[in-house]
């Protein structure tokens, strides 16, 4: 059965997009049919996996307000097995077209089931905001959330507002929804802080922090202005064994 999660955290620049590019790139290499979906206005995942935004191109946008079939929008990354659903700015007007649709958190779920039996693994690459299109994600993330956490000062702070999210849209909207692993991201290991905030964090989420953690690594930062995954742009960088290993465990778990 296909694998559907979403990577969410209100909390801007820690690592979502990094995440579900990478980990994609190394499921699909494995073999795995996977496709990225972009809900975030801003792009990111669109263009790490080097497509470029164009307004002519058919994007998440018309899929959730114009009702056109995802499997329309979808076009294939440069890595094989590889999709993408690509977002467009327009995404950032949605959100307020959508609060007047019926079944609004509904949409994305619906658009994804018709291509459902197309890939084994979806990932959802939500925007820095608990907005609709954040709630259309974890809706329909039937396998669960992966939380990306900077190790950095206050990590926690805002993830209580996160997990209020996912506990309500657990009980109205998607029964299944479950928190399938919290990543800890940007490790510096010259610092004792980075230890001190995964401590912190198991210590909050026993048992569910991924093993994996995702060491600061500049090639990681590198990759998406080339359009290229660290599979391909730093194969042997710390950051590209690292996803290798996350792709590995979320395999593994479940
Ligand atoms: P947003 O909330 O804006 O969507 P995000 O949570 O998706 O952000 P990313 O875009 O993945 O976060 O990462 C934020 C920035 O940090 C990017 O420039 C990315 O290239 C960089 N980055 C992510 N992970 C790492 C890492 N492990 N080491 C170094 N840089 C990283
Ligand atoms: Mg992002």
């Amino acid at each position: 059965m296909t694998r559907v999660y979403a990577l969410a955290n209100q909390k801007g620049g820690v690592g979502k997009t990094t995440t579900a590019v990478n980990v994609s790139a190394y499921l699909a290499a494995a073999g795995w049919r996977v496709l990225v979906v972009d809900t975030d206005p801003q792009a990111n995942a669109t263009t790490s996996l080097g497509v470029t935004v164009d307004s002519g191109a058919g994007s998440l946008y018309d899929v959730l307000i114009g009702g056109v079939p995802l499997a329309s929008v979808i076009v294939a990354s440069k890595r094989p097995r590889l999709d993408l659903a690509p977002s467009a700015p327009a995404l950032a007007g949605a959100e307020v077209e959508m609060v007047g649709l019926r079944g609004r958190e509904h949409l994305l779920q619906r658009a994804l089931t018709p291509v459902l039996s197309r890939y084994d693994f979806i990932f959802l690459d939500c925007p820095p905001s608990l907005n609709l299109l954040t709630v259309n994600a974890l809706t329909a993330a039937r396998s669960g959330v992966i939380i990306p956490v900077q190790c950095e000062y206050l990590a926690l702070e805002g993830l209580s507002r996160l997990l209020e999210t996912i506990r309500l849209v657990q009980a109205r909207l998607n029964p299944s929804l479950r928190i399938a692993g919290l990543v800890m991201t940007m490790y510096d290991a010259r610092t004792n802080l980075s230890q001190q905030v995964v401590d912190e964090v198991r210590r909050h989420f026993p048992g569910q922090v991924f093993n994996t953690i995702i060491p600061r690594n500049v090639r990681l930062s590198e990759a998406p202005s080339y359009g290229e995954t660290i599979l391909s742009y730093a194969p042997y960088s710390a950051g590209a064994a690292a996803y290798q290993a996350l792709a590995e465990e979320i395999l593994k778990r479940n």
